[in-house]
Order: structure tokens, then sequence, then C-alpha cells
């Protein structure tokens, strides 16, 4: 059962003990690909060096919202550097983790804008799918979106919106990644709106280190939990785990141009 980890940031802090045996079990448990999301200017390196290092992972580089406080308007021109200098390199699949988060105390939605508006700009530019970060704020995305579109669309990820939220995002190409939310059993929303979500509008993600499915609750979130997740949520789904990580791998090689 093949399965690609959409979202992690397996280069933060928590894996530095032990990142490489991370990836091992990885391996041993079917988790193929890995993607590791940039989040600010001083990460990209270290996510960089993660993909040329070790085979299954794939670099996005972004600006997070949440990481406002240090990005600095020169950031852009050197995120613009980086996807430059990475034109060719496959291991570069996408911009993120970039979006909108509203959730955070007194958020500067007009500067959060303003960055990801620069950054769809880029993700046109250089014709990468984006990695979206949406917290209580997905009205203005799906906005945004409408008036930008992408040439390549991407993921809405750690989605937990609503059924009618999702629809707009599925109708303008993108996929939803799920994880470990919807494993909670208080998590009835969730579990509605994964019934009606078509098959191939999903992929799967841990957002590792945090996100922690159910079934290892109270543990440091791990992309070698995948397989878990997958079949937690395809018997949500009412599915078989097989289905859901065929369809799930195939989303993902689609949207990242992978054979
Ligand atoms: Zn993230």
């Amino acid at each position: 059962m093949p399965l690609i980890d959409t979202h992690t940031h397996l280069d933060f802090d928590p894996f530095d003990h032990d990142r490489q045996a991370v990836l091992d079990r990885c391996q041993a448990a079917g988790v193929e690909r890995i993607l590791v999301l940039g989040v600010h200017e001083a990460n990209w390196a270290r996510v960089w060096q993660l993909a040329e290092d070790a085979p299954a992972v794939y670099a996005a580089l972004g600006l997070h919202p949440v990481f406002l406080q240090d990005h600095r308007p020169e950031h852009l021109d050197r995120l613009r550097d980086w996807l430059e200098r990475l034109r060719s390199a496959d291991k570069l699949c996408a911009i993120g983790e970039i979006g909108l988060d509203y959730y955070i105390e007194d958020p500067d939605k007009p500067r959060q804008q303003a960055l990801l508006e620069a950054q769809l700009g880029l993700a046109n530019e250089f014709e990468l799918p984006v990695l979206l970060h949406v917290r209580r704020a997905h009205a203005d995305m799906i906005a945004t979106l409408k008036r930008y579109k992408l040439k390549r669309t991407g993921i809405a990820h750690a989605f937990s919106g609503s059924w009618e939220e999702a629809r707009e995002y599925i109708k303008l190409g993108f996929k939803l990644g799920l994880g470990g939310a919807g494993t909670w059993p208080q998590a009835h929303r969730m579990h509605r709106v994964l019934q009606q979500l078509p098959l191939d509008s999903i992929v799967l993600e841990t957002d590792a280190p945090d996100i922690t499915p159910h079934s290892h609750a109270g543990e440091r979130n791990s992309p070698e939990f995948l397989p878990d997740i997958c079949r937690e949520l395809a018997e949500l789904r009412g599915v078989s785990a097989e289905e859901l990580a065929e369809a799930s791998y195939r989303n993902s090689c689609d949207l990242f141009g992978w054979a």
C-alpha cells in the first residue's frame, strides 16, 4: 500500500535526534514520498538539504502566514532566487507553505493577503502547485483563488472546513489534504464532510510533528503513521484502506506531475 505524505515539517527540531530512523521506518511502511515544506526564509536551506540527502523527501519553499513577523520584503526576492536556481530540480515540487490564518491573535490580514498574492504570482511564473494553510479564512482564500486562476492549482492542507467550502476548492481544481484531525471521535463535522468527498479530491498528509492521529494520541506525529491515518480515514469514508491509498496516491502524482 504505497503512500505519499503531502505535508510534513520533518526539518523541525523534534526530529533532530532520529530523522534517519524515521525515514527508514517510513520506507518499511510504504510511505514512498514525503513532502517537507519551508515556512520562512531561515529554514529553506535545511529543507532543501533534506530533499537532496533523502531519496524519499521532496521540498516546497514558501513564506507561512503564521511567521509573518519573521518575513522581510527582501525574502520574496530570495524566494524568487531559490525558485530560479531550482527551476529544473525534480525535488522542488511546489510553493508552500503559504496561506491565510485568521485564527492567530490579532492577524494582520492585509499583510497576509499581500504575501499570499505575491507567492501565487510566483507559482504562476514558475508553473508550480501551491500548498495552502487556511484557518478561519476559507472565504477570502476561495475569493483570491478565483481571481488568480492558477496554472497548476494545489492542496488546501489540513482541511477541516464545511462541505460547501470543500466543493469550492474542488471546483477550482484543488485537492483537500486530510490527516490526523479527522481520526478523532469528536470530529463530527469532519466525518460528515469526509463521507461526501469524492475520492479523486483527497490527498493524505500527517503535518508531522503536529496533528497526531487518535491511534497515536500523546505521541509526536510522524510520517510513519500515515498508513494508520489512511486506515482510520478509509473506515470513516466507507471504503477500503487500499482504495483510499490508491486514490490519494494517484491524486498526489497527478498534482505534482509524477509519472
Ligand atoms: Zn505545515
